[in-house]
């Protein structure tokens, strides 16, 4: 048996070892074995390279890199980051309580989103998070409100929508005049007058956040700009501000994307900002998906093959309910079998799982040599994958394995079918 490793372009810790794939030191396949499948798999080395080279491109600079829980918030995913000293970007309430059990910093919090009810501000004011990244002016009146009746001042940045081209998918481009997110560029310098006219906001910074599974570097110099010139604005109106966040929203790699490696990313984005005489300024960034999203796999067993006229049917046991990205945006996962060399004839396949709908697709036209209980891996599965998963047609959700070196932690059992109902009530 030959050792030789073979490396999968833009997975770092993905590797096939003779025909066997690998993540990290450990084989796919036993692990399928010993969890079950559809099963859940991050490189905990993965995920901490991915947020080394944003700490490489910031480094020297005052800066935090808070990542966004919503792309998986998995408790030992935030864990993990919390010991490499990262703070996080959050949605919601029950964020927050994830990430305090993770054992998250709170002075590293930013509570994101359009829609932050009164119990959530309560509740963050109540944890001592370190900004609320205010989405409109309504908004705003109540947070002075909220902040007013615990007798303290709420530390806020104003999200702008800078009205730039993130060039990717509708669902997820966020910077557009048309998108619910963030105040209009014309209506921020007003904005800030305001914040500043109320006593309990604490103006800190200014932010905007312009898409996801952005590829190139160029929406993100022409945001900073017109961020920088708010920032002139601003500062001009006698209003201060210490940072500057500039959200998330890289790419990564999915099929043949180039998206910019974020060390480089930040060094033009950094280079910009000296040059425009705004080197001193504390940077915060909201990574989610290029922090998690290559760093895991979903693996999944066939079931049945299904050869027909028009289309040939590959039936696995993982459905739109564990890895919604295809339904959704009908976004493209690469998919690989765990044991290469199949001695089963190459045919086109369409991958879907057992859900009653046609939108259960997980892959459309791939070329693969399968036959009924082979193992595939379903890859760039780590980011809005679990995290968006449902239990619909009563599926439980999937384990969830982190590997460390060779060492594989179980860091989401199983759901029990009885998990699922525990909320409901029969009828009396
Ligand atoms: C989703 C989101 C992010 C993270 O986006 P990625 O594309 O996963 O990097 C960051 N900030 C805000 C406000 C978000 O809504």
């Amino acid at each position: 048996m030959t050792m030789s490793t073979r490396p999968l372009p833009g997975h770092p810790q993905l590797h096939y070892r003779a025909n066997d794939l690998y993540l990290e030191g450990a084989r796919l396949s036993d692990l399928a074995q010993r969890f079950g499948t559809p099963l859940y798999v991050y490189s905990q080395a993965a995920m901490q390279q991915a947020l080394a080279a944003y700490q490489r491109g910031l480094q020297g600079r005052r800066s935090q890199i808070c990542y966004a829980v919503k792309a998986n918030s998995s408790l030992a995913i935030l864990q993990g980051f919390a010991r490499q000293g990262c703070g996080f970007d959050i949605v919601s309430g029950g964020e927050l309580q994830r990430v305090l059990a993770a054992g998250g910093d709170p002075a590293k919090i930013i509570f994101s989103g359009v829609g932050k009810t009164r119990a959530e501000m309560h509740q963050a004011l109540a944890a001592g998070i370190g900004c609320f990244n205010v989405e409109s002016e309504a908004e705003l009146e109540v947070l002075n409100t909220v902040a007013l009746e615990l007798g303290t001042r709420a530390p806020i940045s104003i999200r702008v929508n800078p009205n730039v081209d993130a060039k990717t998918h509708p669902y997820i481009s966020t910077g557009l005049k048309g998108n619910k997110f963030g105040i209009a560029h014309e209506r921020t310098l007003d904005t800030y007058r305001r914040a500043a006219q109320l006593p309990g906001l604490k103006i800190i910074g200014i932010d905007c956040h312009i898409g996801s599974q952005i590829t190139e570097a160029a929406p993100y110099l022409d945001a900073l700009d017109r961020v920088l010139d708010l920032v002139d604005a601003i500062q001009a109106a006698g209003i201060a501000i210490d940072h500057i966040d500039l959200g998330g929203g890289l790419g990564i790699m999915y099929d043949d994307e180039t998206p910019p490696a974020a060390d480089a990313l930040w060094q033009a984005l950094l280079t910009r900002l000296d040059a425009r005489g705004h080197g001193q300024r504390k940077i915060l960034i909201e990574p989610g998906r290029s922090l998690v999203g290559n760093a895991g796999v979903c693996l999944t067993e066939v079931l049945y093959l299904k050869p027909g006229e028009q289309k040939n049917f590959c039936i696995v046991d993982a459905a739109m309910n564990d890895l919604p990205r295809p339904m959704m945006y009908e976004a493209y996962h690469a998919i690989v079998p765990l044991h290469a060399g199949s001695s089963a004839q190459q045919q086109t396949w369409d991958i879907v799982g057992p859900v009653c709908e046609s939108g259960d697709w997980i892959g459309r036209d791939r070329t693969l040599a399968v036959t009924p209980g082979d193992l595939l891996a379903v890859l760039s599965a780590g980011a809005y994958c679990s995290a968006m998963g449902s239990t619909y047609n009563t599926r439980a959700r999937p384990a969830e394995v982190l590997v460390d070196g060779d060492q594989a932690h179980l860091i989401r059992e199983r759901e029990d079918i009885a998990d699922i109902y525990r909320c409901e009530r029969l009828l009396p």
